[in-house]
């Protein structure tokens, strides 16, 4: 369980997160949508401890994130983070891609490390990509490379931050589709995205960001249905 108590966090004068409230459960999908700058990015980074928060506790099973005693390292393996950009290391092939942080960080053994990222390869669509190098990946395929780096860490928690806005319209589907898989396996998830769909069909709950306020949330259907903020309701007519 992810638990989000009164969470402040401001860059030097900038209030970017105002108070946020928010528990996702275990084998929730959470949906975050917003306008630019409401502070949905910031959110993710503050959940894996990436960025410090002012004042407020985040925890994630019971661990308080930002308490001194943490150690984050531990903390992070079992939240999987993928972002925009897909950050792969164009020198090393997928499968060596994939295994580096199990290797690195974990200690895990090369046998041990290649056969869970071939089968995480397999999972997200790309065992036959084992020996290839990213370069020669669609952007579709190398995200879902970057998913698959995430899974070999065996995380608890998947946080994807609109990892589909950088790709072409037509390889934005199989992205979703592994987002989908993943969700239907149960994984515990918060995915900001601007794929309305997906918010709709796929996560348990959506939550509008509005100005570093979670102005709503709701339980899918009603959200997109009956949105209770003049501002949720503002956000989505202007994408429909
Ligand atoms: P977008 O939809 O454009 O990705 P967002 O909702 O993810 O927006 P954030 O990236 O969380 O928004 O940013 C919230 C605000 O905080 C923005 O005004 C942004 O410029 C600012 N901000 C984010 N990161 C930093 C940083 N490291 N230093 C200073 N300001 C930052
Ligand atoms: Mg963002």
């Amino acid at each position: 369980m992810i638990e989000i108590k009164e969470v402040y966090k401001s860059f030097g004068a900038l209030e970017v997160l105002k108070g946020i409230n928010l528990t996702v459960e275990k084998g929730e999908v959470l949906s975050v949508i917003g306008g630019s700058g409401s502070g949905k990015s910031t959110l993710l980074t503050c959940i894996n401890g990436l960025e410090r928060i002012n004042s407020g506790k985040i925890l994630v099973d019971e661990t308080e994130v930002h308490a001194k005693a943490t150690d984050l390292n531990i903390l992070r393996r079992k939240i999987g983070i993928v972002f925009q950009q897909f950050n792969a290391f164009p020198h090393l092939t997928v499968l060596e891609n994939v295994t580096l942080a199990p290797r690195k960080v974990l200690g895990m053994g090369k046998a041990e490390a290649e056969a869970i990222a071939e089968k995480q390869l397999s999972h997200v669509g790309l065992g036959d990509k084992l020996s290839v190098y990213p370069g020669r990946l669609s952007g579709g395929q190398q995200q879902r490379m970057s998913i698959a780096r995430a899974l070999a860490m065996s995380p608890s928690y998947m946080l994807f931050d609109e990892v589909t806005s950088a790709l072409d319209p037509q390889l934005v589907g199989e992205v979703l589709d592994t987002l989908k898989l993943l969700a239907d396996e149960g994984m515990t998830m918060i995915c900001v995205t601007h794929e309305m769909t997906f918010a709709r069909d796929v996560s348990n709950r959506v939550a509008f960001f509005h100005k570093g306020i979670m102005a709503e949330i709701a339980p899918s259907q009603a959200f997109f249905n009956t949105p209770q903020h003049p501002e949720t309701q503002a956000f989505l007519s202007n994408i429909r």
